[in-house]
């Protein structure tokens, strides 16, 4: 039997993608180990949405350049797709690159490589299928990812994603509740439906089911406690999510909308498809449900043509949502997207510093926001216990990360739900003691 090690860069549907590829190899035959020292076969999955996350495969596989003797080293995900067959002349020991668009055949490309063949590649983006399997492996014993939607019909300046996962393809709402039921058997209670814009989800069966739909058919699923779905685009944030979320306590109370900058004009150069107004009207959508949403974002920094006026703005959008967290990044200049023939880049100190102001600003916003809850109680999945401080850490509906004391009793909470009275919050995290 052979043995493989997988290492997953990048976002959440990598990390599911991965659970999925693990499954597939191990229909193969083929068994995982927990270090690449240890495989016959060592894979990469990749991500590629900026240039330092791009580099750290080539990092990796840097490290085996000489000592790699013997091991069959593969390249997939976004990074493949994005260099295709470039990549065996960056590192001449690799033998497969496969794009996540073709991952239906990696069982096939593996008989090439064991058949002989030196080098195999799968990089065709033309395809409609999207990459389902009976046999993902899945990490978390709690929380089950499921894919509803694959690839990206948006154009967005900055960004490879379009490139490097391929066109939109949505499941059917179906196969996505049968998948769901089934997962609910297996005894997870929270279910995170993935896609690169969720609600851009179309059920292709004559149902044709939109997003809104296909939620309230999950949440009724019998067994699943927590429904979460990311990632929401706000052109296609409709209003009748939030009727669902309202309607349905099961689908949980916090949306990840990325606004990407507070100006308009910025927005208009980056290809993002609304207005600052747009967004902040569903922004208020949000505000006026019966259970507090939530809501969390991404913003880029420094994307070329960004004045000082264009970033007050977004400071001053982060004021006005106060979001619950941010991601935020430098802009990236990434291969084929529209955005690299733009003049005016800005210089990598400035974005740097606006980042840091960004950051610093949000931090403000979250002790704030965070301080509310103090005397609330919140039911947490718990996930995890940390041992150096004997807190157990819980997740609440709204997302936040709740770390909590049980006094006198030890027995093992890991995966049920429980309440906790918040006594104390920082930034990053509330604290707190469970009450039943
Ligand atoms: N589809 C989602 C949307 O439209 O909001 C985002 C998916 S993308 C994988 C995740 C985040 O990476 C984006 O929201 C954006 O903030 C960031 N990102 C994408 N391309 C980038 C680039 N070239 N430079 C910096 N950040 C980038
Ligand atoms: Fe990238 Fe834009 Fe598509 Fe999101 S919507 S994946 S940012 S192109």
């Amino acid at each position: 039997m052979k043995t493989f090690y997988i290492e997953t860069f990048g976002c959440q549907m990598n990390a599911h993608d991965s659970e999925k590829v693990v499954g597939t190899l191990v229909g193969q035959g083929y068994r995982q180990v927990p270090t690449p020292d240890d495989a016959e076969l060592v894979f990469y999955n990749t991500c590629s949405i900026r240039d330092r996350a791009e580099q750290k495969v080539f990092h990796r596989l840097d490290q085996f350049k000489r000592d790699g003797k013997g091991k069959t080293f593969a390249v997939l995900g976004c990074v493949a797709q994005q260099e295709g067959e470039k990549i065996f002349e960056k590192a001449p020991h690799v033998s497969l690159v496969c794009g996540s668009a073709s991952y239906n055949r990696l069982p096939e490309l593996l008989v090439q490589l064991e058949t002989g063949s030196r080098r195999v590649a799968g990089l065709s983006l033309d395809t409609e299928d999207t990459f389902e399997t009976p046999f993902a492996r899945r990490d978390n014993p709690h929380r089950a990812y499921i894919t509803i939607i694959e690839g990206c019909d948006k154009s967005c300046a900055y960004c490879v994603v379009p490139f490097t996962r391929g066109p939109e393809r949505s499941r059917t709402g179906q196969s996505v509740l049968a998948e769901a039921r089934q997962l609910a058997d297996m005894g997870y209670s929270e279910v995170q439906l993935l896609g690169q814009n969720v609600n851009s989800y179309r059920d292709p069966s004559p149902a044709a089911w939109d997003f809104a739909a296909l939620l309230r058919h999950v949440a009724q699923v019998p067994g699943l406690r927590r429904v979460r779905f990311t990632t929401s685009h706000p052109r296609d944030f409709v209003k009748d999510i939030v009727d669902a979320i309202d309607e349905y306590p099961v689908l949980c109370n916090h949306v990840h909308l990325p606004v990407q900058s507070g100006s308009t004009r910025m927005l208009d150069a980056m290809q993002r498809l609304y207005t600052r107004e747009e967004y902040l009207r569903r922004i208020e959508w949000m505000k006026a449900t019966r259970r507090p949403i939530a809501i969390t974002t991404d913003i880029i920094v420094g994307f070329p043509g960004e004045t000082e006026e264009d970033f007050e703005v977004t400071l001053d959008l982060l004021d006005h949502v106060k979001y619950d967290s941010i991601f935020g990044f430098k802009y990236s200049r990434r291969p084929n997207t529209p955005a690299l023939t733009l003049g005016d880049q800005i210089p990598e100190e400035e974005k740097t510093r606006r980042l840091a102001i960004v950051l610093e600003k949000q931090r403000a916003i979250q002790i704030e926001r965070n301080a509310a809850y103090v005397g609330s109680v919140e039911e947490c999945l718990v996930e995890g216990f940390n041992r150096a401080t004997g807190q157990w850490i819980g997740r609440t509906s709204q997302h936040k990360t709740l770390n909590f004391l049980r006094p006198g009793r030890d027995q093992d909470l890991l995966g049920r739900y429980v309440d906790v009275r918040v006594t104390r919050a920082g930034p990053n995290s509330l604290a707190g003691e469970c009450v039943n």
